[in-house]
């Protein structure tokens, strides 16, 4: 299966991301969490994403186009793939459409995670990373770039949502619950329900 993410900062995307692609044995890709490997490994591309990523902006789409097409020839993502955080602008939805197609794909899934701006805003301020045995707050974590993230998108992003749904891609997931109430939520959406039982609806 071939699936996209969609949600806010804040919406749990990273962990279902992790969640779904296990239980349908695809590859999880995450553009944020190849940018936060490049960064730390101070690679040519860490060094050109870093100042876009902690003002909260998004890195632009030559960079970013260039990167996810080149991760989607990779062996392991012919079987399918889930990704987390690509495409966040009509214009990387369309050149994902052509890569895909050039490969004679297409998308067969778009999920979007759904939960209120208060509640956002309260994850994220909350949110610690461990690393080296030490909490640390993510750098575009910070209140300032928590808003500016936000706003990045509600007005490149959400868009996304009309895009998908005009296509007859777009499921909406209520992403307020537990981790696994929203992923048997999106597993439904797949047509994929838990515990063997037949798809009601
Ligand atoms: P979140 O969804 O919590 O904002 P991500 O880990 O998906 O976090 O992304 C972190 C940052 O990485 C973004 O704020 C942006 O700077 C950059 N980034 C990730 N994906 C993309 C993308 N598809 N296009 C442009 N920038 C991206």
């Amino acid at each position: 299966m071939r699936v996209v993410l969609l949600g806010p900062p804040g919406a749990g995307k990273g962990t279902q991301a992790q969640v779904i692609a296990g239980r349908l044995v695809v590859p999880a890709i995450s553009t944020g969490d190849i940018f936060r490997t490049n960064v730390s490994g101070q690679t040519e591309l860490g060094k050109e994403a870093k100042a876009y990523m902690d003002a909260g902006d998004l890195v632009p789409d030559e960079i970013t186009v260039a990167m996810v097409r080149d991760r989607l020839a990779e062996p392991d993502a012919k079987v399918g793939f889930l990704l987390d955080g690509f495409p966040r602008t009509i214009a990387q939805a369309d050149q994902l459409r052509s890569s895909l197609a050039d490969l004679g794909q297409g998308l067969d899934r778009v999920l979007e995670l759904v939960v209120d701006e208060e509640e956002l805003v309260r994850r994220l301020s909350g949110r610690r990373m461990v690393v080296d045995g030490q909490e640390v707050q993510r750098e575009d974590d910070k209140p300032e770039t928590v808003r500016r993230r936000l706003e990045v998108y509600r007005e490149q992003t959400a868009p996304l949502s009309g895009f998908y749904q005009a296509q007859g891609l777009l499921s909406q997931i209520d992403a307020i619950g537990s981790v696994e109430e929203v992923t048997a939520r999106a597993m439904k959406a797949l047509g994929k329900p838990e515990h063997g039982q037949p798809d009601a609806g």
